[in-house]
């Protein structure tokens, strides 16, 4: 390889240049860096980590871009972390307020009881049933047919309709069947939201998984690749592009659409235990927040122990070119222009590779991140 000298601080050439230091871009550092290879990773925010940074705040590692809990049922990611940090046994579940009512979720016995006061499976299912059947709903097309044949129209009004309505900025007939599908929907007392063999959180927060998969690569932080584009492009061998592909071709098939979400953190002195739940949705269409966060109580045995407490409230609403770009909207519209962006990047440049959810534009969970972190790279580092 080339050793030359370069403009404005970057001196040697690299293998690869990766822009983005979130999951995706520091599983992959982390795997060239083991073959040996010399790696330059880039971010344009102050931190790495990308969204699943924590910040540690007097011991609390607090989720700065919403909760993130780990789940998989893959043995090999579950190994992978856990020789990068020792996970807690914190299970998911997640408490829904609708207009000071509280129900249980994801769907599950206790939920079914609250709104109906059914006791056994079969009641609940044949009350959802009935209440199906009344919709006359055979072939679910949308969120909202797709939700009353799973749970009914009770349960749709008062737990999923404001809610995604809020979340998505679209009415759920609007929206397609497959995002309500994430939530599992059972007929036994069981609030765990995931139905996964692993789940837990890294006892001293994300941030310190990444900044062990990130030893051995050069990393600059604030900055933009879109800022020293001319500089930073002939830097390395391969691109590992983990920022949004449309951006990438300076948005010129069009721009793909996001939903954003506004994180207002609060540090709240004196008070123990506000919220008695790790994360509370608020269902109903009015408040305006989608749940409020309270983080100390992602880490069993930390909930008595200060006399503060660290809460986010959470706020979604439409995307604009300069926001943050959290969740995909994956319509017809964006799907298709997301494929033509694929196949330009294919043709004009091979040696780009586009990976993590803002290069592949899909929501995918850290699992699955580092799973298609490690198949790249099993796949083209020799
Ligand atoms: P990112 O983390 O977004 O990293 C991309 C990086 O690229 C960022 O650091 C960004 O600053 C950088 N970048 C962007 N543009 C540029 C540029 N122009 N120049 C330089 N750098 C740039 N998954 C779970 O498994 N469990 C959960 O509970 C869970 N909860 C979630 C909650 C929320 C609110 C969200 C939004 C996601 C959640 N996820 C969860 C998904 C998880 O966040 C992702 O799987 C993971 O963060 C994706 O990693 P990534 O590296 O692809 O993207
Ligand atoms: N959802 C809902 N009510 C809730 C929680 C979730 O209707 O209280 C719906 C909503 O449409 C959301 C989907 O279920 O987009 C998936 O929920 P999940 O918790 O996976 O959402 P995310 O992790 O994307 O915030």
């Amino acid at each position: 390889m080339q050793i030359h000298e370069i403009k404005r601080g970057f001196t040697i050439m690299y293998d690869y240049l990766i822009v983005g230091s979130g999951l995706f871009g520091s599983v992959f550092a982390h795997e060239a860096v083991w073959h040996s290879k010399s790696v330059l990773v880039v971010d344009k925010r102050p931190h790495i980590g990308g969204n699943i940074y924590t910040e540690n705040i007097n011991g609390i590692h607090v989720h700065s871009y919403g909760a993130h809990i780990f789940h998989t049922n893959n043995k090999r990611v579950w190994d992978y972390v856990n020789n990068l940090a020792d996970f807690n046994r914190y299970t998911h579940s997640v408490i829904a307020n609708y207009r000071g009512e509280i129900y249980s979720l994801p769907f599950n016995m206790y939920t079914f009881n609250k709104m109906w006061g059914v006791i056994t499976p079969q009641e609940a299912q044949e009350k959802i049933n009935s209440q199906r059947e009344a919709a006359g709903i055979t072939n679910p097309k949308n969120l909202e047919e797709q939700a009353i044949s799973l749970v009914g129209h009770e349960i749709y009004e008062r737990l999923i309709k404001g809610y995604t309505q809020k979340q998505w900025g679209r009415e759920c007939k609007n929206l397609p069947a497959f995002i309500i599908k994430r939530l599992p929907v059972r007929f036994k007392y069981d609030n765990n939201y995931f139905d996964a063999l692993y789940q837990g959180i890294p006892v001293k927060g994300y941030t310190a998984i990444i900044k062990k998969l990130l030893e051995g690569c050069e990393v600059k932080l604030n900055c933009d690749y879109f800022e020293h584009r001319s500089e930073l492009e002939g830097l390395a061998d391969k691109i590992i592009f983990t920022a949004p592909i449309d951006a990438y071709f300076d948005y010129e098939l069009g721009t793909l659409e996001y939903r954003t979400v506004r994180f207002e953190q609060e540090i709240l002195d004196g008070v123990n235990n506000y919220q008695g739940h790790s994360v509370i949705n608020y269902t109903d269409k009015d408040t305006p927040c989608m749940r409020i966060i309270e983080h100390k109580h992602f880490y069993p045995g930390l909930e008595l122990d200060k006399n503060f407490t660290v809460i986010t409230r959470e706020f979604s609403s439409e995307w604009r070119p300069g926001m943050e770009a959290y969740y995909p909207v994956n319509d017809e519209r964006n799907t298709r222009l997301y494929e033509s962006y694929k196949e330009l990047a294919m043709t004009r440049c091979p040696n780009v590779i586009f990976g993590g959810r803002l290069g592949e534009y899909k929501y995918y969970d850290m699992d699955m991140i580092i799973i298609k972190a490690l198949e790249l790279a099993d796949k083209i580092i020799a």
